[in-house]
C-alpha cells in the first residue's frame, strides 16, 4: 500500500466544448508548479485529474499550497492498493486507526466495469467492515465521515482525507487584465475575482510618495505578494501620482478632486494595459459604497478609459467584500494605516454627481500628456513569484547535523 496526492480539477474546465484540452493542459501545469520543490512526481492522470507521488513530510505543505490552487476542485490524501476487497479492507482498517465517528458511509466509483462488483456491492461489502470494527452507523446522508473508493483498472483509490480547493479556472485562460490596487480592502479581493476567472493580472499601485509617507507603496507590496499565491508570477507596478494630484489640486473644483484623480488613474492605467497588452482594466468599485462610486461618478470617470473597466464587486456589500479579503489573506494587510493619494487633500464633501462638462473644463487645463509620460516614466516594476525554491519544511523530529556532509 503506497499513500498518494488526488487532485481533482475544477469542474467547470469539463464544460469548455473544443477549448476544454487547452483548458486542462493549462489547470495541470499550474498544479505542477504550485506544488514546485516538494519532490511530487506524477504518477497518473486522468482528464480531470492527477495523481502524484508526495513524500510524507511535504503533505502538510501541499495541503497549503492546494487551498489556494486555481483550478483545483479538491484533493485527498489516498492509500493505493491491488484492486480487491481483501486489501482495501486493509487500507481501511489502517485509515480507521485514532479515528472516531458515530456515523459513515463508503462511496464507491468504479471506472473499471470489469471488476467483478457492482459498486452498490462494493459499498455494502466494505460498510459491513468498517460497522464491524468501529461499531458505528452506516448513514447515507449527512454521515459524519464518509470514505471514497476509486477502483480503476489494475489498482484501487481509497481516499482518507479530503479537503476542498478553490475552485475557478487557472491564470492566464481569460487573457490579461490590468487591475488598480490600492491599500485598502476592495481592490485585492477585485483582483482576484478575476485571478479566479482565469484572467491574468498585472496590479497597478498609485502612492503620494514623496509628498506622503510610502506606507501604501509597502503595503501593495504585502498585498502582491500575497496575490502572488494565486497566480504564481505576478507584476505590480509602482506608480507615483503626487505630480498629477498637484495639478488637480490647483485647478480642479475642490469637490472634484477624487474624480478628476481616478480618471488619471485609469489613463495611467491604461497606457499600462497597452504595453502589456492587457484588454481591460480592474477595480474594486462597489456600487454606492462611498461618494466616489455613484453611478454618475463611475460615470464620469469611466469616460477617461477606452478599455473595459471590470467591477467585480460592484453589486457586493462590505460585509461580504470583507469576508472573502480574510479568506484569501488580505484583510490583515488591508487594514493596516497608511496614508494614500485618494484622502490626500480629499474634499469634506465631494460631488455624489459630477458633471462631466466641469470635468473636462478642468482638464483642459491640465498638462495631461506630459503628467501621464512622466508618471510611467518615474514608476518601478516589481515581479512576484510564488511558490519560490522552499523545500518542505523539515519534520520536528528531523536530524539536523552541525555541518554539511563530507
Ligand atoms: P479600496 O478598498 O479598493 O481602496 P475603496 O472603497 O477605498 O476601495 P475608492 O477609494 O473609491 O474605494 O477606490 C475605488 C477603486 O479605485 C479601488 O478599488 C481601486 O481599484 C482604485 N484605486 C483607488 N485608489 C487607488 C490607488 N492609490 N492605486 C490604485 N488604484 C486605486
Ligand atoms: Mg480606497
Amino acid at each position: 500500500m503506497e499513500t498518494l496526492l488526488l487532485v481533482r480539477l475544477f469542474h467547470e474546465l469539463a464544460l469548455k466544448g473544443k477549448n476544454r484540452p487547452f483548458f486542462l493542459k493549462r489547470a495541470k501545469a499550474h498544479v505542477g508548479r504550485a506544488l514546485k520543490g516538494l519532490g511530487v512526481a506524477l504518477q497518473g492522470e486522468w482528464p480531470m485529474a492527477l495523481l502524484f507521488r508526495l513524500p510524507e513530510a511535504a503533505w502538510p505543505e501541499a495541503k497549503a499550497r492546494l487551498q489556494d490552487t486555481l483550478g483545483v476542485e479538491g484533493f485527498a490524501r489516498v492509500h493505493r492498493t491491488p484492486p480487491d476487497l481483501e486489501a482495501l479492507k486493509a487500507a481501511l482498517e489502517k485509515a480507521l486507526e485514532g479515528e472516531s465517528f458515530r456515523s459513515f458511509r463508503i462511496t464507491a466509483k468504479r471506472s473499471d466495469k470489469a471488476f467483478p462488483l457492482t459498486s452498490p456491492e462494493i459499498e455494502r461489502a466494505l460498510g459491513a467492515f468498517v460497522k464491524e470494527r468501529t461499531g458505528a452507523q452506516v448513514r447515507l446522508k449527512g454521515a459524519e465521515r464518509e470514505f471514497v473508493v476509486r477502483i480503476l483498472p489494475g489498482a484501487a483509490l481509497l481516499e482518507v482525507e479530503r479537503h476542498p480547493g478553490p475552485g475557478g479556472l487557472p491564470p492566464g485562460v481569460s487573457g490579461k487584465v490590468v487591475a488598480l490596487l490600492s491599500g485598502g480592502i476592495d481592490s485585492p479581493v477585485a483582483a482576484y475575482r478575476l485571478m479566479r476567472r482565469g484572467a491574468e493580472v498585472v496590479l497597478v499601485h498609485f502612492h503620494p510618495f514623496p509628498l506622503l509617507s510610502g506606507a501604501s507603496r509597502e503595503k501593495a507590496k504585502a498585498l502582491a505578494e500575497r496575490l502572488a499565491r494565486f497566480q504564481h508570477r505576478l507584476r505590480l507596478h509602482l506608480v507615483p501620482f503626487s505630480e498629477v494630484q498637484r495639478h488637480i489640486i490647483v485647478e480642479a473644483p475642490t469637490a472634484y478632486r477624487v474624480v478628476l484623480y481616478r480618471r488619471y488613474m485609469l489613463r495611467i492605467a491604461e497606457a499600462i494595459a497597452k504595453e502589456e497588452g492587457a484588454l481591460a482594466l480592474c477595480t474594486g468599485d462597489s456600487l454606492g459604497q462611498v461618494a466616489s462610486q455613484t453611478l454618475e461618478n463611475l460615470h464620469a470617470v469611466n469616460q477617461a478609459a477606452t478599455l473595459p473597466v471590470l467591477r467585480p464587486l460592484i453589486g457586493w456589500d462590505k460585509e461580504e467584500i470583507m469576508a472573502e479579503a480574510r479568506r484569501i489573506g488580505t484583510y490583515e494587510t488591508s487594514i493596516l494605516p497608511d496614508e494614500e493619494c485618494c484622502t490626500l487633500f480629499a474634499p469634506k464633501h465631494p460631488v455624489t454627481r459630477a458633471r462631466l462638462e466641469v470635468v473636462l473644463q478642468t482638464e483642459a487645463r491640465l498638462p495631461t500628456e506630459a503628467l501621464l509620460a512622466l508618471a510611467l516614466k518615474e514608476r518601478e516594476v516589481l515581479t512576484y513569484t510564488w511558490p519560490g525554491k522552499s523545500l518542505p519544511k523539515a519534520p520536528e523530529d528531523a536530524f539536523i547535523m552541525e555541518h554539511g556532509p563530507a
